[in-house]
């Protein structure tokens, strides 16, 4: 152990702390092996040290000694990023999050908790203990693992983006609780727009302590699986059902004929060489949901009533895990179990051309790239985005398809690099950078997720 590190640890006595070589590999890693791009440079990235705070009062400890010792410091919720977000660059410290998990207090349309607390643990919370008939708005398909100080530091939409639109979307977060990283830490209360200055910020600019956040009211969410005659039918029953504000829904996406077939337990479901849905639906408007998908020449080939769907996401009850983890990148982690070579990409289409995109891309990229469409709801207007999957081939080849999808009018944010400027920083109002300087003056926090800090001057 480096000298500077030895010294921190000695300021730590009483926190919780590991430098074994199993936890330390174990919390240094996320999802990045979805990547073949980045599994290579991300493989051996390890922290030092293990830091495991149970309370504020430990987190401002922590980032006091960091900032004392000028020791690299990397936040860590779930670990469940894609792109190597959580993972230390520099070594150093690896700050796990997951012992701040209390719900704080709790409102009519709003909670308030920890960053360490799961979505699932949040929801059941609700649910059983406050029974307050409200639920959060939507959700990552990592519900069980993500933290949400992790899904607003790293995240973007999931289940209720169909009705809620993103986290990034005004209402969404009411406010965030923020420490400095500093030899005498600060607590900084964000609130309204101020929370942009985090938001998707992959911890580089202060540790999140505390998120507020709005909720939904409750609905008992059943379950349905469809099959469509074609991949354009099933996009257009997607877009319809989106738009249909008298259907309540919690998730809706639509995947090419050729993914039942890698989601095993939703292969038998589903006629060879027809195309999927997955939606959830409240329960009273089951019935409505089926007649729209009539319309669309689409039929229900699973049902699972909302009780049942929820003992199987709150108990793990049932054979059939809850489907939304089949959706979002979820679809990506069972495909990859069955064909190693697969990787994915995220696409936004252009509103009001989904179909032309979904059709030019099955004829360019057949049986190369297999689409899968996740429906939103944003500022009153339906937004698809895709999580194709891709039969990986090379880097160059992925550049190719990139830059193929785009030329047909798709907007790729390329999930292969764990750079954050390629990922949205300074691309909100926001400024992030300004709030870095001022929360993160040593520039120790989560180092080399931006391509040049501190960055250079103009000229
Ligand atoms: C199978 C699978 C499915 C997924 N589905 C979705 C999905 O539906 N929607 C979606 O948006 N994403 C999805 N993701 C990505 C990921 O699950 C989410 O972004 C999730 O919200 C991350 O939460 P986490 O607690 O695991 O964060 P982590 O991975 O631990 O961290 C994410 C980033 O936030 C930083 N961070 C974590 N906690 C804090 C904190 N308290 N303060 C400051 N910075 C912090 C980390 O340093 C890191 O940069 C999926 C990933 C996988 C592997």
């Amino acid at each position: 152990m480096t000298r500077p590190l030895s010294a921190l640890r000695a300021d730590l006595a009483g926190i919780g702390l590991a430098d074994d070589k199993a936890t330390v590999k174990l919390k240094s890693r996320d999802f990045f092996w979805f990547s073949p791009i980045l599994k290579p440079l991300l493989d051996d990235k390890r922290a030092e040290l293990v830091a495991l705070p149970r309370s504020k009062d430990e987190v401002i400890r922590i980032a006091a000694a960091a900032a004392r010792h000028r020791v690299a410091l990397t936040v860590r919720g779930g670990g469940t990023g894609n792109y190597g977000q959580a993972v230390p660059l520099a070594g150093g410290v690896l700050l796990d999050m997951g012992g701040l998990d209390r719900t704080v207090a709790v409102r009519a349309g709003a909670a308030r908790c920890e960053a360490g607390a799961r979505f699932l643990d949040i929801d059941r919370r609700l649910r059983d203990d406050v029974g307050s008939r409200w639920e959060l708005r939507f959700h990552p398909s990592t519900r069980k693992q993500a933290t949400i100080g992790g899904f607003v530091a790293g995240g973007a939409a999931g289940c209720g983006s169909c009705t809620w639109g993103q986290i990034s979307d005004p209402g969404a977060v009411i406010a965030v609780e923020v420490v400095t990283v500093e030899e005498r830490p600060r607590t900084l209360a964000l609130a309204g727009r101020d929370v942009l200055k985090v938001l998707h910020a992959y911890g580089v600019n202060g540790i999140i302590t505390e998120v507020e956040i709005s909720l939904a009211p409750w609905q008992p969410w059943a379950e349905r699986v469809l099959a469509f005659p074609s991949l354009a039918t099933a996009t257009r029953f997607g877009w319809a059902l989106t738009a249909a504000e008298g259907i309540a829904k919690k998730e809706v996406a639509v995947f090419d004929a050729g993914i039942p077939r890698l989601l095993k337990r939703l292969a038998p479901l589903v006629p060879t060489g027809q195309a999927m849905a997955i939606v959830m639906v409240a329960e009273a408007q089951a019935a409505a949901l089926a007649e729209m998908a009539a319309d669309h020449g689409g039929s229900v080939v699973y049902a699972r009533p909302a009780a049942a769907a929820e003992d199987a996401a709150f108990d793990g009850k049932g054979a059939m895990p809850p489907l939304y983890e089949y959706t979002w990148n979820h679809t990506t982690l069972h495909a990859l179990k069955v064909e190693p070579s697969i990787t994915y990409l995220q696409i936004r289409f252009p509103p009001g051309r989904e179909v032309e995109l979904v059709d030019k891309i099955e004829r360019a990229l057949a049986g190369e790239m297999l689409l899968h469409l996740e429906f939103q709801r944003r500022f009153g207007r339906v937004f698809v985005s895709g999580l194709p999957l891709l039969r990986y081939r090379s880097p160059e080849r992925l550049d190719q398809v990139i830059a193929m999808v785009e030329g047909m009018g798709g907007a790729v944010s390329n999930p292969h690099s764990y750079v954050l400027d390629d990922a949205g920083w300074k691309r909100t109002d926001a400024p992030q950078a300004e709030f870095k300087t001022l929360a993160d003056p040593f520039g120790l926090m989560n180092p080399g997720k931006l391509r040049a800090w501190p960055p250079k001057p103009a000229g």
